[in-house]
């Protein structure tokens, strides 16, 4: 029989990178850096008190979790303006849930971040995207324009946006986020990567208390090192908050998930030290591919977008035979590479003069 499966539905692939078994893995924007022994010791503590009682199910409101992150986030942002689930892509799910919906649309920017539409197609939203300027900026004007004429219930803005790295500066979000609120909508910026950001780009948290219609998005996946932990948040009004404590699931967020994630941010400073670390090698591996030619897109988060390339799959799959996987995505022509600890980001280096005949 055929499955009655949804009609939008039909014949599509599971999203994901390919996940292969590398020497060198720099295709998910992960942060190379495992956890310490002593946040190894504190987690499995953690989790072992948590075990005892895995009878019961967990604190529905996560209100400790969500006190910590309040907490590491500043900006005077309490625990009711702070929410949390099982990575970023469920938070901003929930968003969606909440805020879009049939009959309503969502807007984005492209390129951005692939899961985008996603969420609106799995929660029957509209879905609109707008462009990014040549430099992979937004124009104002462009963007203003797009929430006029389409007035979306929900945008959705990274920054740093993936794939491209580019930062928003605080007046772009300003104005967009009162364009949003005109048409009634909340601006979501989800600042994944916010920790990357270069001296001198401030987060959209700054603009929290004076703008109620704004969400900053957040995981611990990329600065915290915690991808396999999954564990997103946000900071928003109570009002938005309250409204994702309405479509969540019942106990979404499990014991052990908000036991980690609470040893993790006892640790914040240990594994937060690593970004500077991650900055200064994504500098450096910007000027290098500039150097050898490259036109490289300024990049406030992990990653570098470089190109262009002719046959770029060709360069991809070149730099995957030397052991080395990077990520096929982005406009026509350019690649993604996450950035990896020095030694990784040598053999990357190797491998792309091997494969391209630069820098010989
Ligand atoms: N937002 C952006 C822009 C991302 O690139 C990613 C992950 N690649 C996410 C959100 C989701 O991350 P997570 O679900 O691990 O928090």
């Amino acid at each position: 029989m055929e499955l009655p499966l949804r009609e939008e539905l039909r014949g599509i692939q599971p999203y994901g990178a390919p996940q292969l078994d590398v020497p060198v893995a720099l295709n998910v924007n992960e942060n190379p850096y495992a956890p310490s022994e002593d946040v190894v010791a504190d987690v499995a503590r953690s989790v072992a008190e948590a075990t005892r009682s895995l009878n019961r199910y967990p604190d529905r409101e996560a209100r400790a979790l969500r006190e910590a992150l309040a907490a590491y986030l500043g900006h005077g942002v309490t625990a009711d303006q702070v929410w949390a689930a099982n990575g970023s892509n469920e938070v901003m799910l929930q968003l969606l849930q909440a805020f879009g919906g049939p009959g309503r649309t969502a807007v984005s920017f492209a390129p951005t971040y692939s899961m985008y539409p996603e969420y609106a197609r799995d929660t029957a939203t509209g879905w609109v995207v707008g462009h990014r300027a040549e430099d992979f900026s937004l124009d104002v004007e462009h963007a203003v324009s797009v929430v006029k004429e389409h007035r979306p219930t929900v945008v959705l803005l990274p920054s740093p946006n993936n794939p491209t790295g580019t930062a928003l500066p605080p007046d772009t979000v300003g104005s967009l986020a009162a364009a949003t609120a005109e048409v009634g909508g909340v601006l979501v910026i989800d600042e994944a990567y916010g920790e990357f950001r270069r001296a001198g780009t401030p987060s959209a948290l700054e603009l929290l208390s004076a703008t109620p219609n704004l969400v900053v998005s957040r995981t611990m996946s990329k600065a915290f090192a915690l991808a396999g932990a999954r564990l997103g948040y946000l900071a928003a009004s109570t009002e938005i908050v309250d409204a994702l404590r309405v479509v969540r699931l019942p106990y979404h967020l499990s014991s052990v998930t908000q036991a980690v994630a609470l040893a993790a941010l006892r640790h914040s400073a240990e594994l937060l030290g690593r970004v500077d670390d991650l900055r200064a090698e994504r500098d450096r591996t910007v000027d290098w591919l500039r150097a050898q030619g490259h036109d490289v897109a300024d990049s406030d988060a992990n990653f570098a977008l470089f190109g262009r390339f002719d046959d770029r799959h060709a360069v991809w799959q070149g730099l995957l035979d030397r052991g080395v996987l990077i990520r096929e995505t982005g406009p026509d022509g350019w690649l993604r590479v996450s950035i990896g600890t020095p030694e990784e980001m040598a053999a990357f280096r190797a491998a792309l003069v091997d494969v391209t005949g630069k820098g010989t």
